[in-house]
């Protein structure tokens, strides 16, 4: 295994999350403050389920926690937009003294009279695991009462990190399509872990449409109840965002019988070959025909699109600090294809499995990080001398401040990476950013 750092790492650099060779150390709890910027357990909840898009999403806690809202996913509806209002309980003072149960159950009577959704979901959030409201017999009896599903999603910030929220979700989700299992199944999939961000989910059901594939549910991109509790019916689960969602496909596959199957749209080959490995694993020979014409054709149309890019991209180096390993490995991928390596590449909540394999993919001398600070993130690219960071909002002005370019791969993009056409966006964005000439500007001493 390459990718150690020990032998050049910077003294004042903390040893947290340093991937070192031969024991990658990963999946820590994190330390507040210094090390981690990992969001909380309600957070990762709540990422997960927003995306349903007429479920009423109810953060049962103080104002401050409903902050996180629809921008935090920006995934894209074709029907309801109830999912991009924020609702809370705002739960204060008074009601740490005297609980908020009563405050809760006003609230579901007023959403019920006012908006009549399928499904709520109440998201109960530090200060309720701290003062002890009993949600779920408040939800059980809201059931009751309106015929609709009214699910706790108990995720206090303070019982673990994002991932834990990630799991509760897929319990959330477990509890709103388990009374719909037992009937038979129907030659279609589901899509799991993909949030329809810029659109990516319309774009990869038309592959399928072309395929001659059916899909049943996705989860949770463009989501609502009624296509939910179709998805017992699926013959198989395909996982893209392993970190999120593999903990709700392993419970489909025990509940529901559906096997599932991890893969990436996220570069040219990947997307090809997740295409191949679904109509090898679903389809007959009038599916794998389409199937080999449809990535024939995409791909020499992409290939031809972005050969124009390739000799002002070769040689430069990338950096990557992204959510999870599956999106890390895949951008390895794709940064190899365009001619650039990759010096530097880190997750917020990557497995080990994740990091043996970016460790098999990366040269010797490129550094793994797991979820690490900007100040680490920061020394590794001045030292590996990287041209570009891809992350998130956060990774965001460090990059400006380092004077390096700067691509956005996470949930506020406006525009598709997935799928052939994400490649060739990718590739056009990376160019735009790494070859514009402001940053040998900002990188020379201003006189003023
Ligand atoms: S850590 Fe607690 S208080 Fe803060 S946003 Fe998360 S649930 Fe709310």
């Amino acid at each position: 295994m390459p990718n150690s750092i020990l032998s050049d790492r910077l003294p004042s650099i903390s040893e947290a999350g340093v991937a070192k060779t031969g024991s990658i150390r990963c999946e820590q709890a994190s330390l507040s403050g210094s090390v981690s910027q990992r969001a909380c357990v309600y957070c990762g909840a709540r990422v997960v389920l927003n995306p349903i898009t007429d479920a009423f999403h109810l953060v049962h806690g103080p104002i401050g926690c409903a902050s996180y809202t629809w921008d935090i996913r920006g995934s894209l509806s074709s029907g309801s937009d109830l999912y991009r209002h924020s609702f809370s309980t705002d739960l204060n003072e008074r009601d740490v003294i005297f609980g908020g149960a009563q405050k809760l159950q006003r609230a579901i009577d007023e959403i019920n009279e006012r908006y009549h959704p399928p499904v709520i979901f109440i998201y109960s959030t530090c200060l309720v695991g701290v003062i002890g409201d009993d949600v779920e017999a408040i939800c059980r009896e809201a059931e009751k009462k309106y015929a609709i599903r009214v699910i706790n999603v108990q995720a206090p910030g303070f019982s673990g990190h994002k991932s834990l929220g990630y799991r509760l979700a897929g319990e959330a989700l477990i509890k709103l399509i388990e009374p719909h299992g037992g009937r038979p199944k129907v030659k279609a999939i589901n899509i799991l872990g993909d949030y329809n961000l810029a659109g990516e989910i319309w774009i990869i059901k038309n592959y399928f449409k072309a395929m001659g594939i059916e899909v049943l549910s996705t989860f949770t991109g463009d989501a609502s109840y009624e296509t939910l509790i179709k998805s017992p019916r699926a013959s198989l689960n395909i996982v893209q965002c392993a970190g999120s969602m593999v903990s709700l496909a392993e419970k489909m596959e025990e509940r529901f019988g559906i096997p599932y199957v991890t893969l990436s749209f996220f570069g040219l080959d990947d997307a090809s070959s997740a295409l191949f490995k679904v109509s090898d694993l679903l389809g007959d020979e009038a599916v794998r025909k389409r199937t080999k014409e449809i990535v024939a054709i995409e791909s020499l149309k992409t290939k031809n699109n972005i050969k124009p890019y390739l000799p002002r991209l070769k040689g430069k180096k990338a950096a990557i600090f992204v959510g999870g390993g599956f999106k890390a490995i895949s951008l390895v991928r794709q940064f190899k294809a365009l001619g650039m390596e990759t010096v530097l590449v880190g997750t917020q909540t990557g497995t080990k499995e994740d990091y043996e394999i970016l460790g098999s993919l990366l040269h010797p001398s490129a550094v793994i990080l797991d979820d690490a600070n900007p100040a680490e993130l920061e020394a590794f690219m001045a030292k590996r001398g990287a041209d570009i960071l891809v992350g998130g909002v956060k990774e965001r002005p460090l990059a400006y401040k380092m004077g390096i370019a700067f691509c956005d791969h996470n949930h506020e993009r406006r525009h598709p990476l997935a799928g052939f056409v994400g490649v060739e966006n990718f590739t056009r964005e990376i160019d735009r950013s790494i070859n514009s000439p402001v940053w040998a500007m900002a990188r020379n001493d201003c006189p003023f």
